[in-house]
């Protein structure tokens, strides 16, 4: 028989260390993060190592792949095409802070990974951008019509012609498939939804040093796996700053996941099926009440809400994106 759950488990994150990162994990959404130059929270993560951990619920205290194996039910699991529920907690939401520039990178598709790289995820990702400055870029896709075209202007350094400067402001979202060139740059904040996949191939890095060397790149693999020409960017940046409050509203919805953000200004009750949802609240704070207990809410706090959780009603004023897997 099958166990129901209706109560939200929250998780705790962990935190890496980047050469590009900063301090406003910190400053700005209050988690107590080591020293040094902090680029990624990993906010609710399966990943090997690098594991959220259960904090209330049937598996409290567990990480994430325990609360997956053990609970198949919470997680909704009859509704969860095969694949996906045989390869372990599928998503990795982090929260961005780069101080300096990103790489520039590309990731493979599930195919090229299973193959280059032991049977690895492929990494199909998207952006919702919490704070960036005025003038702020993102680097999406780039200007070369052929392969050879391609090949030739990385082979010459001409990063400036090659690469694709698309603005953006708070409140944008960006879905990008495998094979997309991108990186994100200086000031930017944003929360990531992604495929649990730790697979990036850099293709230039600005010629910086780590430890007195330049960081590793994979210019083949990055060649093997661009798409080129590079997808029409009309349309790929959605603007939502002023997403009207107490609905959600569709970010995304590809092959893995489905991701909405919710304003909430008042109150809002959520009955949306899925085998589970990922709330993060990304601004402001509140609460989420479910089969009748209230759990207080702030900015940088995350939670699981369970397959059966029959309705869970929002107040305060913040903003949450919501992310889910596809059914079958
Ligand atoms: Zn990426």
């Amino acid at each position: 028989m099958s166990k129901s759950y209706q109560y939200p488990v929250f998780v705790s994150p962990c935190f890496e260390q980047r050469i590009w990162g900063g301090r406003r994990l910190e400053s700005e959404f209050g988690f107590g993060i080591p020293e040094g130059n902090i680029g990624e929270c990993w906010a609710v993560s399966g990943y090997p190592e690098r594991e959220s951990v259960a904090e209330n619920g049937p598996c409290e205290g567990r990480t994430l792949s325990a609360f997956w194996a053990a609970e198949p039910d919470f997680f909704g699991a009859a509704q969860l095409p095969d694949e996906v529920r045989e390869s372990g907690y599928p998503f990795i939401t982090k929260i961005i802070d780069a101080r300096e520039n990103l790489s520039i990178q590309v990731h493979p598709d599930d195919a090229y990974a299973a193959v280059h790289e032991n049977g690895a995820k492929g990494k199909t990702e998207c952006w919702y951008i919490l704070d960036c400055p005025d003038d702020a870029y993102l680097i999406l896709g780039h200007n070369a019509r052929t392969k050879e075209e391609f090949v030739q202007m990385i082979e010459e350094g001409q990063w400036d012609a090659l690469l694709r400067r698309v603005p953006v402001k708070r409140g944008d979202f960006v879905q990008l498939e495998p094979g997309t060139i991108h990186a994100i740059t200086a000031g930017v904040m944003l929360l990531e939804t992604q495929q649990s996949s730790d697979v990036t191939y850099r293709v230039y890095d600005y010629g910086r040093l780590e430890n007195d060397k330049p960081r590793q790149l994979h210019i083949q693999q990055s060649i093997d796996v661009s798409t080129v020409p590079a997808p029409e960017m009309d349309g790929l940046v959605l603007h939502t700053a002023d997403a009207a409050a107490n609905r959600t509203q569709e970010l995304v919805s590809c092959k893995f996941y489905r991701v909405e953000k919710l304003p909430v200004d008042g109150n809002f009750v959520m009955e949306e099926k899925a085998p589970f949802w990922i709330a993060s609240i990304v601004e402001g704070e509140g609460s989420v009440t479910c089969s009748g207990q209230t759990y207080a809410l702030k900015k940088g706090q995350s939670f699981l809400l369970p397959c059966d959780y029959g309705k869970a009603e929002f107040s305060g004023k913040m903003t949450v994106i919501l992310a889910a897997p596809q059914g079958k």
